[in-house]
């Protein structure tokens, strides 16, 4: 089972856009000694090649990227279902 931690700050993001707070204010300004987070968001796999994606936010596609083995491999084949024939 693999696990990847996308995102693990709450539903604004560190620093949280509408917050002016010391840690907030000090991660933009560079006074503190922290890294800027996404929201909240996990992958889970059990091969490694076929992941599911939990708490999808905004921030799904800084995340994708950050992440290539969720990136799009192959086409996404959907059926389509014609109930007239
Ligand atoms: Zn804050």
């Amino acid at each position: 089972m693999y696990l990847q931690v996308l995102g693990s700050a709450a539903g604004g993001g560190f620093p949280q856009w509408n917050c002016n707070c010391a840690n907030c204010d000090g991660l933009r300004k560079g006074t503190i000694n922290a890294r800027a987070r996404t929201q909240s968001s996990i992958a889970v796999s059990e091969d490694g090649e076929r992941w599911i994606l939990i708490n999808a936010s905004p921030d799904i596609c800084a995340q994708l990227a950050s992440f290539p083995a969720m990136q799009p491999a192959r086409a996404c084949v959907i059926p389509v279902l014609r109930p007239w024939c």
